[in-house]
């Protein structure tokens, strides 16, 4: 007997080129075959009457084949082969291209169940075909759809999934306990998992998909669970020095109220016997960097490390402009830490960390690489936290001991997926402006406002101040008509703004470019910035007031509020100016919705209203593993059952054996494997 992690080649018939189509499915091991779900279902259960059938739906019905199939070939390459099929209400041709082998399957006088869709002429082409008498296995059935790849048709991965799951027969562990089962009527898995792939009804279905979706967020709870009990169990003495106001009445401003108030909390954190974990929350420009900052200068009084993860190097590097020259004020050192520095300056970054003579250290995923690092890290601060993944943020907390941990984002998160992505965090909420603010003007403008928004681009350049257009894309592409950067940026200098200067950053430059195109805008030495949305996250530069966003009709409502968020960060009063040619109604509601407010929270859940939670912080940038079966759309209220009855469950482990434990162990460890690599 096969076991569950076997690779897919222990299946008769699976070899190196086989195992490697599936791989590019992500399947691996037998496992992989029976956690690939179906897409979706075909309902071929149903028998239609021949008078019934209606064109261009698919649909299944029994007939006699009453003409003799006969196979012409038309020219070199092409067959036809023709029959007329009858039942008691009426006839039909069918026509088979390339298949003449079918005139011998069918047979003249027999009856036979036909599957497919029949078109305006009432012709039938290419069906799906099986014996009346042995019908089941291509009609009268649920036919599950699989996603497929080259050389892998759905017929070979349903035949594929069956063998996996007959060799796994009996082998499939029972991850949820009994009562759990019993008290939310859940199926076995072995039927979960049959069932999926070979549903006999639709009600069945149901029961197997509800099982397994409640299965695979208890994991993800236990494991969060997990995560969270390891961090509470250790007890831990308060930093004795809490008083940063010296590290304050060094900025060149004093705290909002919101500001302090998080601040205060984050001090008396420290005050306490456990670690932090705690959320601060803040509109864009509400000013959350110094809140870190303050909790990072507290750690350095204190002797200890801060370590600060930024998701992109441009913020990192501005993070680091920014607090280094306002450490070294007080003897603190900082470094930056990011996969595209020269390998001496990181090795020179990463020695700071490890000998403790860096008292903050600033930097990207680059700081979870195993050759980092530290002497006594104990605050761990990322930023813009939707980016990082629970167990990433799980991996930088592994390398101090049971270290303090911050977590800050611009993102409002509705309430039910924040208590997914931060069930075990404290929350500090800045819900306060720095004062001066005054709301960014947003208009929504079509192509015959172009010369008029270039006069103003050049107004507020001849007034003092910057400007950021937006492109969707970086090069030209000929399929679609978007904005490049790279043509738009030179097209404006040469013919538009000659005697301005523009400056153009995107991702696929080299960090060290984007650094100085960065250095050279916060320095005010180019005026009008064309970018990708690299700048979508955190960047500041106060000086800038007017952000122009080109096919406007691209971005999600919150890619836009982090685009509008760039402006508006200074005294002056600023802009956003919105391109997008004739947009479909949808569209144009959303974007006019967008113009109509500055409220983050407002947009945030417009956007989830429109796109779904899944999509929510665009592709793969949620930090939530990738959930198999479940839906975070569809299946909230199965995620708020299994994350209680995980809590129960666990909390009674003591008392378990571990040998029953590690079937759960070993799949919590798979989910968050996937997420650290996926990210
Ligand atoms: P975010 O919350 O988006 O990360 P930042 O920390 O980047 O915001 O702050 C936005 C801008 O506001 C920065 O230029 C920062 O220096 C400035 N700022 C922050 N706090 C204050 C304050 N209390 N008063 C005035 N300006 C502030
Ligand atoms: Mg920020």
């Amino acid at each position: 007997m096969a076991g569950l992690y076997d690779p897919v080649t222990a299946l008769a018939g699976v070899g190196a080129v086989r195992a490697g189509q599936l791989e590019s499915l992500g399947i691996r091991t037998l496992y992989d075959l029976i956690a690939f779900f179906p897409r979706d279902y075909e309902d071929r259960t149903v028998f239609v009457p021949i008078d019934r059938l209606e064109p261009g739906a698919t649909a299944c019905f029994r007939a006699l084949v009453v003409t003799q199939p006969r196979t012409a070939h038309i020219r070199r390459g092409m067959d036809l082969t023709k029959l007329t099929v009858s039942d008691d209400t009426g006839k039909l041709g069918v026509t088979f291209f390339n298949q003449s082998y079918v005139a011998d399957q069918l047979r003249y006088g027999e009856e036979y169940c036909f599957c497919g869709r029949v078109d305006e002429s009432f012709q039938i082409t290419n069906p799906a075909f099986e014996p009346a008498a042995s019908a089941g296995r291509v009609t009268g059935r649920i036919l599950p759809v699989y996603a497929l790849t080259a050389g892998v048709s759905n017929k070979l991965m349903g035949k594929l999934v069956g063998q996996a799951l007959d060799a796994c027969a009996g082998s499939i562990p029972e991850i949820l306990p009994l009562s759990v089962r019993e008290r939310f009527s859940l199926c076995g898995a072995e039927e979960a998992y049959g069932t999926v792939h070979r549903p006999e009804s639709f009600e069945a279905l149901a029961r197997a998909r509800k099982r397994l979706v409640f299965e695979e967020f208890f994991i993800f709870s236990a494991g969060l669970a997990i995560l969270r009990a390891r961090r509470r169990g250790e007890h831990r003495d308060p930093l004795p020095n809490r008083d940063v106001s010296p590290f304050l009445a060094a900025l060149p401003f004093s705290l909002t109220g919101a500001q302090r108030r998080a601040v205060d909390e984050i001090l008396s954190d420290f005050a306490g016997g456990a670690s932090m974990n705690r959320l601060v929350q803040g509109d864009v420009g509400s000013g959350k960097t110094m809140v870190a900052a303050a909790a990072a200068y507290c750690a350095a009084m204190n002797g200890r490390q801060t370590a600060l993860m930024a998701p992109t190097e441009i913020l990192a590097g501005q993070h680091y402009a920014l607090l280094a020259p306002l450490f070294e004020r007080f003897g603190f050192r900082t470094v930056l830490l990011t996969g595209s520095l020269r390998a001496a300056e990181k090795r020179a970054a990463r020695e700071a960390a490890a000998d403790g003579s860096a008292s903050l250290v600033i930097g990207t995923h680059a700081l979870l690489s195993g050759d980092v690092t530290f002497h006594n890290l104990d605050l761990v601060v990322t930023d813009e936290q939707h980016r990082f993944g629970v167990a990433q943020r799980a991996a930088l907390g592994a390398k101090g001991r049971d270290p303090h941990l911050l977590v800050m984002s611009a993102t409002p998160i509705p309430r039910t997926l924040a208590l997914i992505l931060y069930g075990d965090l404290d929350v500090s909420v800045i819900d306060e402006l720095p004062p001066g603010r005054q709301s960014v003007d947003t208009f929504l403008v079509g192509e015959s406002m172009r010369r008029r928004i270039n006069a103003f681009i050049r107004r507020q350049a001849e007034e003092g101040h910057q400007v950021y257009i937006v492109c969707p894309a970086v090069e030209e592409n000929e399929e679609t008509s978007l904005k490049s950067a790279e043509v738009w940026a030179e097209a404006l200098q040469r013919s538009v703004f000659p005697d301005l200067r523009v400056g153009l950053i995107h991702g696929r430059m080299k960090s060290a470019e984007k650094e100085a195109v960065m250095a050279a805008f916060a320095a005010g030495e180019t005026q009008i910035l064309v970018a990708t949305t690299v700048i979508e996250v955190g960047m500041d530069v106060p000086n800038a007031t007017l952000m122009v966003i080109e096919n406007a009709e691209q971005f999600g409502l919150s890619q836009l509020h982090q685009l509008r968020g760039r402006v508006g960060r200074g005294k002056d009063k600023s802009y956003c100016v919105l391109f997008s040619s004739n947009p479909p109604p949808e569209t144009l509601a959303r974007l006019s919705a967008f113009c109509a407010t500055t409220d983050g929270f407002k947009i945030a859940e417009e956007d989830l209203k429109l796109r779904g939670p899944g999509d929510f912080f665009g592709s793969r940038q949620h930090g939530l593993p990738a959930f198999k079966a479940a839906s975070l759309t569809c299946d909230l209220d199965t995620l708020t059952e299994a994350r209680e009855a995980a809590g129960e469950y666990l909390a009674a482990v003591p008392d378990r054996d571990e040998a029953e434990l590690e079937p759960l162990r070993a799949r919590i460890r798979a989910l968050f494997r996937d997420d650290l690599a996926l990210n």
